[in-house]
């Protein structure tokens, strides 16, 4: 068995590591790459793990794996997405992104630093251990691309199958504290490319044509009916029309519109249910206009549902209480958006769960709070003003990571 480290020991251990880690977030914050080009991050992060005598592989194309194997035991794999999104930042940080147009704005940078802190933690420390411990550092998650691509690129043949799987994201919450919740935490989420199909005609004689925007119109509006009139009330539900193109001139009917449409669900009986009655309005409405031509539907940007396993989420919300305390651990909500991490766990077919980490001044936080002011005052993912604060944010995501493998690889490991 190996010996445990104590709270205080691990806290050190992390500790030690602030000024690397700093440096390291600040790295990846100045040098932001889009999902799937994540090259240069993804050589620094290679370059880290072949530092700490590790020998990271490349699976699909921009994501990194490395393995720790350290004796008999559990094998737990722990994930980071390292991709940017396409926004101009604007946080006025020293640290702000080079790279105009493109920035970490939903604090990957932060995961990725937080992984190779733990990785590091783990491979230091291997007496206060043993298992096997697995490091994924996925691209492409914005784009729902990049677990798809390493699973694709044969990472369930490249590493050991673990008995768990983790993740984490930092969120707007107090600073210091984690959030963990059992069953739905984000939705899935599906977009849906559909194209109807009119007749074209000059814009003065309707007669002779099928109008695809009277059509499109009449689409959106019957589409409306979908979460207020089929859904069981108190069931989740988000359809969204994001966009509506058609034509281009005012004398001019075209033949065609496309929609883009998203759509969120928590349970995937309502995500098909939600999914048929679209098609089926769509196509109602194309043959009540006497379209010339059926509809097509093209489905993309496909998340999964991330449902966090009961028992995991157990296991780890208990070492979470017994290393933070629990004033640092809340019950997280649903978050509406989605993740493409549980691709991998649900293609070894192992539990998972994923927690959120919170990154704001926790002053700030709590005034917001008290005000009911946090979605107006504090900057969420995607913002350009995001901005975690670095501490403790990095030490607690790095703690999280480390704490959270324990509870399967330490001396109390808890995996049957
Ligand atoms: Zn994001
Ligand atoms: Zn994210």
């Amino acid at each position: 068995m190996p010996s445990s480290i104590s709270p205080a020991a691990l806290e050190a251990a992390v500790s030690d590591h602030l000024p690397w880690l700093r440096n390291l977030y600040r790295h990846f914050h100045r040098h932001p790459e889009l999902s799937m080009a994540e090259h240069a991050t993804a050589d620094r992060i290679e370059q880290e793990l072949t530092a700490m005598g590790l020998e990271p592989q490349r699976i699909g194309g921009t994501g990194v794996v490395a393995v720790i194997g350290n004796g008999e035991g559990p094998t737990v794999l722990a994930r980071a997405d390292i991709d940017a999104l396409p926004l101009q930042e604007d946080t006025g940080l020293e640290y702000a992104s080079e790279t105009r147009g493109v920035m970490h704005a939903c604090g990957h940078d932060a995961h990725a630093t937080a992984l190779l802190g733990a990785t590091r933690v783990l491979a230091e420390n291997r007496d206060a251990w043993s298992g096997t411990y697995i490091a994924v550092f996925q691209p492409g998650e914005e784009t729902a691309d990049g677990a798809r691509a390493m699973i694709d690129g044969g990472l369930l043949e490249r590493v050991p199958r673990p008995d768990v799987a983790l993740s984490q994201h930092v969120m707007p919450a107090a600073a210091g504290t984690i959030g963990t919740v059992t069953g739905p935490v984000l939705s899935a989420g599906d977009s849906l490319k559909i194209t109807i199909h009119g007749r074209g005609a000059h814009g003065s004689m309707p007669h002779t044509a099928v109008d695809p925007v009277v059509l499109a119109s009449s689409i959106v509006l019957r589409l409306q009916t979908v979460v207020s009139r089929e859904v069981e009330p108190g069931t989740f539900a988000v359809l969204t029309v994001g966009s509506l193109m058609a034509g281009a001139k005012a004398n001019i009917i075209s033949a065609s519109a496309e929609l883009l449409l998203n759509i969120r669900t928590y349970d995937l009986t309502v995500r098909e249910q939600v999914i048929a009655a679209i098609e089926r309005i769509v196509r109602a409405e194309c043959a009540g206009a006497g379209a010339p031509a059926d509809p097509e539907f093209h489905y993309y940007d496909q998340y999964p549902l991330t449902s966090n396993d009961s028992a995991v989420t157990d296991t780890v919300t208990e070492a979470f209480v017994d290393h933070f305390g629990p004033q640092a651990v809340y019950e997280a909500s649903r978050v509406t958006a989605s993740e493409d991490f549980s691709l991998i766990p649900d293609a070894f077919g192992v539990p998972y769960t994923y927690w959120t980490v919170g990154s704001v001044d926790p002053a700030r936080y709590r005034d917001a709070v008290s005000r009911g002011a946090v979605s107006q005052e504090i900057p969420a993912n995607h913002s350009p003003h995001f901005a975690p604060l670095e501490e403790p944010t990095l030490l607690t995501a790095t703690r999280a990571q480390v704490v959270a493998a324990l509870a399967y690889l330490g001396a109390e490991g808890r995996v049957d």
